[in-house]
């Protein structure tokens, strides 16, 4: 039976002279494993040789889902060209790929984490020239990963107390705060692991895994429309924070980790 399906590239490997396995991330199947027979030749069905996020449409043969897939036809859209030239914004895109592959299943299909993840490479993709894009991607990155854990079901608290579920308040400004004379839970945040979400003041000595947060970090967790605004600071510290969220979700650390805290 062949199937079409909207795909992109998350991993290729040389399978031969000419023909490559492929995993594709597709929309309507989730991820699959293929064979392209030929990839490599000049002329193929498969617009030239697969790369990592080529993407478009495709079809494909998947008689047995205990074996790979064949590929019959791939129509590739123009590539991502700009995360050849940025290497930030191509490791951001590496590290989203790596926590989608490791999180998600073959043939579990998720085709609303499919089109947050073509947005994410879309918008990593996008050339502004601006002094800020270093910034910009890494919201970029926090957003994704935060829709990759909605998505596959491990969507944290950050609105109440993952333990108590008293309803988490927005700190504000210093000024603010000095006025309230903090005077509620939230004095001091932290995020667990183990509780999958936020933690207050009076519920974390029965979390010994929660590490604490600085109110602008819990502020923009709690608020995501303002992720994008937020100072590098405090996106550093978000990024983080998920990345030991992630290293015990998967009980490793992320190979891609490394290089997007580097020098932050
Ligand atoms: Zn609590």
């Amino acid at each position: 039976m062949l199937t079409k399906d909207l795909a992109i590239c998350i991993r290729a490997l040389d399978y031969s002279e000419t023909s490559q396995i492929v995993t594709f991330f597709t929309r309507a199947a989730g991820k699959i494993s293929a064979i392209a027979k030929g990839s490599k030749r000049p002329k193929s069905a498969f617009d030239g040789t697969i790369e990592m996020f080529s993407f478009g449409k495709i079809v494909f043969s998947d008689s047995n889902k205990e074996k790979l897939a064949v590929l019959t036809e791939f129509e590739q859209q123009p590539g991502f060209t700009y995360l050849r030239d940025n290497l930030f914004a191509l490791n951001c895109c590496l590290f989203g790929t790596e926590l989608l592959s490791n999180l998600t299943n073959e043939y579990d299909p998720h085709p609303e984490l499919f089109d947050s993840f073509l947005q994410f490479l879309q918008n990593a993709n996008e050339r502004r020239g601006t002094r800020d894009e270093g910034r910009r991607t890494k919201a970029l990155l926090i957003l994704f990963q935060l829709a990759l854990l909605k998505e596959v079901g491990l969507q944290p608290i950050l609105s109440y107390c993952a333990n108590c579920k008293v309803r988490y308040e927005i700190r504000g400004t210093r000024d603010e705060r000095r006025e309230t004379k903090d005077e509620t839970n939230w004095f001091e945040v932290y995020f667990s692991s183990t509780a999958n979400g936020l933690i207050c003041r009076d519920c974390e000595a029965g979390f010994p895994d929660r590490i604490r947060l600085t109110g602008n970090a819990a502020d923009y967790l709690t608020n995501l429309k303002l992720i994008a605004e937020s100072d590098e600071k405090t996106l550093n510290e978000i990024e983080k924070v998920l990345i030991y969220h992630f290293t015990e979700l998967l009980h490793r650390p992320p190979k891609m980790a490394k290089h997007i805290t580097r020098g932050s």
